[in-house]
């Protein structure tokens, strides 16, 4: 497609059928393009807005074939897009972000070594395939530590900290034995994410850092933006650029940070991992940029020049988990403040159901500290 763009009218398929495909379904739309949605489940949030559904499994070649024939080009909404569905579809037309961002983002220690080659700071790691790999890793990391599957992990599952190093097997066991990564615990001060667009002709876009503030290992709240010297919040977006071009990447990415307490700008941010698509963290874009991370991501996958990141105000972006949303009422009575529903129909307990966005004057954003 290099160098002609998917015009209005043209068509983007998304593998995956969760509110992330439904909002970036809604975006497309706004911008005259239709899209095809591919996911094995029932119920996908995101096909009542699509104008095309397959339901089929992500290993269903002849399916996967006619989805990829349907479309101008393809986009995922996760990270766990299988390595050969996204082999058949490239074998049939344009898929973005390409396999060396799924591949690095899928593995915490290709993520890890991936950070480690390109000099960008990461907290202290050891790839752990046994008990005596794990033993060693726990002698020379130390305690506190953090043991995660290097695969399939996402708001703190497959995930178990080791307080003391005779703790360590059984935290493997927690985790059912998996390949695993054994990361030092990082005494962070603030948890900070920048979302950054890259468009096809290697222009970059980064949104302004924000500040995330989770609750039972779930995104509970995003500021923004985060309150963060100049240097630092510019270091955080060159980082997160950095990452996009070396992946050569082609969409928006959210990169996860940990922002520590005392250095200077350049030692004061690790990243955690990245995200090849948009990302919870970014969806305060959509109500307080002209341009939001799921417009900003359909026009780099068809090609389109990317808008401006700049925000006209602050915002304060909630998460609604579970019951959360059956106070929609109240919520929408709130001033200045935009509600988003999901339509997801079984409220259970951790889903995230939507989500409210409030609007502030630049630089006016309330100090937020908790709950
Ligand atoms: P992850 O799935 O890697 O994003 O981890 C989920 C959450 O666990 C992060 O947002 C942090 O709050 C926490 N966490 C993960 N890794 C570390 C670490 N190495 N040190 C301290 N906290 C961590």
């Amino acid at each position: 497609m290099s160098g002609k763009p998917i015009a209005p009218g043209g068509t983007v398929g998304i593998l995956g059928g969760g509110q992330l495909g439904r909002m970036l379904a809604s975006a497309a739309a706004e911008m005259g393009l239709h899209t095809h949605i591919y996911c094995p489940d029932e119920n996908a949030p995101a096909a009542e807005v699509a104008a095309q559904y397959t339901r089929a499994e992500y290993e269903d070649e002849a399916a996967l074939t006619r989805f990829a024939e349907s479309v101008d080009a393809v986009t995922y909404e996760f990270e766990n897009v299988p390595a050969e569905t996204a082999r058949i579809l490239s074998a049939h037309g344009i898929v973005r972000p390409g396999p060396l961002a799924l591949a690095t983002a899928q593995d915490r220690i290709v993520e890890k070594n991936f950070m480690q080659a390109n000099g960008i700071l990461t907290a202290p790691f050891a790839d752990i395939t046994d008990e005596a790999s794990l033993r060693n890793a726990v002698e020379n990391i130390g305690t506190p530590s953090v043991l995660k599957t290097r695969r399939f992990g996402y708001d703190g599952k497959g995930q178990a900290k080791i307080m003391a190093p005779e703790d360590a097997i059984a935290a493997w066991d927690e985790i059912g034995r998996a390949p695993a990564i054994l990361e030092g615990f990082v005494s962070f001060e603030r948890e900070i994410s920048v979302i950054v667009a890259r468009g096809e002709n290697g222009e970059t876009a980064a949104y302004d850092p924000v500040e995330n503030i989770h609750k039972n290992h779930i995104l509970d709240r995003t500021l923004a933006p985060a309150a963060l010297p100049e240097a630092v919040a510019g270091e955080a977006c060159a980082i997160a650029a950095r990452i996009a071009a070396e992946l050569d990447y082609v969409g928006v990415m959210g990169v996860e940070m940990f922002l520590l307490p005392e250095a200077g700008a350049e030692q004061r941010l690790l990243v955690n991992e990245i995200a090849p698509r948009v990302h919870n963290s970014g969806h305060w874009t959509m109500d307080a940029c002209a341009v939001g991370q799921f417009e900003q991501h359909m026009r780099a996958v068809c090609g389109w020049p990317l808008g401006h990141p700049q925000r006209h105000s602050d915002a304060v972006m909630t998460n609604l988990i579970g019951d959360e949303a059956d106070g929609w009422k109240k919520l929408a009575a709130e001033p200045g403040t935009a509600i988003h529903l999901y339509g997801k129909a079984e409220a259970r307990p951790g889903r995230k159901m939507g989500h409210t966005t409030k609007l502030y004057p630049l630089g006016k954003r309330p100090p937020v500290t908790s709950s």
